[in-house]
């Protein structure tokens, strides 16, 4: 039973670990970055997967759509 509680705890630190290392779909053109799920990042062909704070790093810009969640 510990152990089945420490693999428990440890799948949530992975969780809260990915959320936390923020994954965008940043357009190197327009240099702006959208959420992945954004209308525009499925749509965008140019588009590349990379951290958000990458993004910020190219000079990128968040995404104006209003169902992106970005700041
Ligand atoms: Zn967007």
């Amino acid at each position: 039973m510990k152990k089945f509680i420490s693999l428990l705890i440890m799948v949530c630190l992975n969780f809260s670990l990915a959320a936390f290392a923020e994954t965008v779909v940043f357009n190197p053109d327009s240099k702006i970055y959208h959420s992945i799920n954004c209308y525009h990042a499925v749509k965008c062909k140019k588009c590349i997967k990379i951290e958000k704070k990458e993004a910020q790093n190219r000079g990128g810009r968040p995404c104006k759509n209003a169902g992106d969640k970005l700041e």
